[in-house]
């Protein structure tokens, strides 16, 4: 997964909104921290000034304290009062500055680090949190039509990407430029005219340096989507095994595989040659500076001022010449791999803030007042919705067809409404609507006289309950995903509200009882055993109205009769939107309706539907047959 996305299309239309997102990361999240930063930059001056003060003091010891070559005895920043004259104490004040300027080095070096990642480790914690706040926010279209693979890699690649960059990338910037500037500062005030003949190799090097990171990126972004590749292949294939295996299809399989890994082979190995010549090249270019340097310099000191240069060159001031020159090479060196992070830092942050930027489709007034439940009365009144509304992947649905159409209904209080139709008619769609994970497009739905659309999320979500088809469990334990959404109830409440559900039994059965581990690394559970966790999930939160979607997964006849006599306590009291498939399930709901593409088509009782002979009816008869062979009351009762 590490790899999938870069500077590929991936999110190309959120990547557009997003202006200077670099300049946004620093006055956003830099702001917060910049202490961190300040103390690291800080120290990051001090580490390279002390740095480079040992070997410009070992050129100053060599000419004057063990050669008396005229230089005199000087420092620069300190008072030549203060200087001893004596050369042993000169020789010992000179080995004291080296170990101290060594130790402080040390030390400012630590201290940067230091900064510098805590200010990277923080900046990337809030940005991830603030991506995954804003992200969840969004309401379910946003999700329908991206790729978890997607999301994921924002959350992990992408922010990791900031953090290389802030981590590395400030370091290497800070290196870069502070080597340049101390070491270039010290050569220059050494002797100016040597200093510019060492620096005669930094065209050539930022040249070369130029055309390799022009040659090596178009390759790695080719290795970085063959990469991709494979991994959605591997993936896939992980996912699909059993189907693979079914087919015998392993050595089909295994060639679609090979091809994907030998294209990734090809592409690397592409940038791998070009990469392998980058560094002996510089070395190369680095030596011939150093060589040049070397020949003027020795031939300076041996015999005068070589070519147009004047002035003299003391033996010190070549040494400290020759162990400077070297550090001066190699921080140029990486100026492309900081070309390089800044660039993916740059395309990473924008996907980060193009999807913080993601604008929320529900209209979601912050100030809303909280819903006031007295009957739970639910009321459809014209409510019309078709998916993808928006401008959000026009491509796959150019004409929005609305899913429901004028559906117009009230349940009382207390009451149960059953939906039933073929599938596809639009009968979850309805549903969702009254949670809000999506917005009406044209009517209202109300609760108590209240358009959902004006009370506060939060107050609606606890009013309105789900059990659906499928029951998510959560990473955590049995316990755990009982409590999902009452995080605070007690372990009373819990073994409580599972009885009810029926599931008490089970998971005492379990290894560890209710601490036993479920979700995708845990324990599994049946569909019948996570349905009843659903439902004691419900029947903690106790909310006054139920959107109960009925499984279609066969389950055998005891569970089912199980499951049956849970919900059975879960409606009581409660307003019911219930979607049944079982027919015999809802059979004394207060009212049914027959939804076809969209629409209503019948309504009434069980009674009244079957009088009117038309499509329920017709359902009925088709079920009622499949039940014929079983005795009376199988489905209801024990
Ligand atoms: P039912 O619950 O009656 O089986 P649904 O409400 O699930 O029907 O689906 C109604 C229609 O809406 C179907 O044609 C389905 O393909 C479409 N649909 C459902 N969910 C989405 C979605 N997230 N985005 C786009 N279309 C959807």
């Amino acid at each position: 997964m590490s790899e999938i996305t870069d500077d590929d299309g991936t999110f190309e239309e959120q990547r557009e909104r997003v202006d200077e997102p670099m300049r946004r990361l620093f006055a956003t999240y830099g702001r917060r921290d910049w202490s961190a930063l300040v103390l690291g930059l800080l120290a990051g001056v001090g580490a390279h000034a002390f740095g480079v003060v040992p070997p410009y003091l070992l050129g100053v010891a060599l000419d004057s304290v063990f050669e008396d070559s005229g230089r005199a005895f000087t420092l620069p920043l300190v008072p030549d009062a203060w200087l001893p004259t004596a050369p042993a104490d000169q020789f010992w004040l000179i080995a004291g500055l080296v170990a101290a300027s060594y130790l402080l080095a040390a030390v400012c070096a630590w201290v940067m680090g230091f900064g510098l990642n805590a200010f990277a480790q923080r900046v990337q914690h809030k940005v991830r949190t603030d991506t995954y706040d804003a992200m969840q926010s969004l309401d379910l279209g946003f999700f329908s039509d991206k790729q978890t693979g997607e999301l994921m890699s924002i959350l992990n690649n992408d922010v990791n990407r900031l953090e290389q960059f802030l981590n590395g990338g400030l370091n290497m910037a800070t290196r870069i430029t502070f080597i340049i500037v101390s070491t270039g500062g010290v050569l220059l005030y050494v002797n100016w005219q040597l200093a510019l003949v060492t620096m005669g190799v930094v065209p050539v090097i930022a040249v070369f340096t130029h055309y390799f990171v022009q040659a090596i990126q178009p390759k790695y972004a080719e290795v970085r989507s063959t990469v991709g590749t494979m991994n959605s292949r591997l993936e896939n294939n992980l996912g699909g095994i059993a189907v693979i295996k079914a087919s015998t299809a392993e050595a089909h399989e295994s060639e679609q595989v090979e091809d994907a890994s030998r294209e990734y082979f090809d592409t690397n190995w592409e940038a791998i040659t070009t990469r392998i010549k980058f560094f002996p090249g510089l070395q190369l270019t680095a030596g011939i500076g150093f060589v040049v340097t070397f020949v003027v310099g020795g031939l300076w000191v041996f015999s005068g001022p070589p070519l147009f240069l004047t002035g003299t060159l003391s033996v010190g001031e070549f040494v400290t010449f020759i162990m400077l020159s070297q550090r001066f090479v190699w921080p140029l060196a990486q100026f492309g791999q900081l070309i390089n992070l800044y660039q993916r830092a740059y395309a990473s942050s924008e996907r980060v803030f193009g999807l913080m930027d993601e604008p929320g489709h529900l209209d979601v007034d912050e100030d809303a007042p909280d819903l006031t439940v007295t009957d739970g009365r639910v009321e459809y009144d014209g409510v019309t919705f078709a998916y993808d509304e928006d401008d959000d992947a026009e491509e796959d649905h150019a004409d929005p067809e609305p899913v429901v159409e004028d559906l117009n209904f009230t349940v009382e209080g207390g009451e149960m409404l059953a939906l039933v139709g073929p599938t596809g008619a639009g009968k979850s769609t309805a549903l969702k609507l009254l949670m809000r994970l999506y917005d009406v497009g044209e009517g209202a739905i109300r609760v108590d006289g209240q358009d959902v659309r004006e009370v506060s999320l939060p107050s609606l979500r606890r009013t309105v309950g789900y059990v659906g088809q499928e029951t998510f469990l959560f990473y955590g334990s049995v316990a755990d995903n009982v409590r999902y959404g009452a995080f605070d109830a007690d372990r009373e409440d819990v073994i409580e509200a599972a009885k009810m559900a029926e599931a008490h039994e089970f998971v005492t059965d379990l290894e560890d009882g209710y601490d036993t581990e479920v979700g995708e690394r845990g324990v599994k559970l049946s569909g019948g055993q996570r349905q009843r966790i659903a439902i004691a999930r419900v029947l903690l939160q106790d909310p006054e109205i139920l959107v109960l979607d009925e499984a279609t997964s066969d389950v055998d006849t005891e569970t089912e009769v199980r499951i049956q006599e849970s919900i059975e306590t879960l409606v009581e009291d409660r307003t019911v939107l219930a979607i049944a498939h079982r027919l015999s399930t809802i059979k004394d709901a207060d009212q049914i309706l027959v939804v076809e593409d969209g629409e209503i088509t019948e309504r009434g009782t069980h009674d009244e539907l079957l009088a009117a002979e038309g499509t329920y009816a017709d359902l009925w008869g088709v079920q009622a047959g499949r039940l014929e062979d079983l005795p009376e009351g199988t489905a209801t009762a024990d």
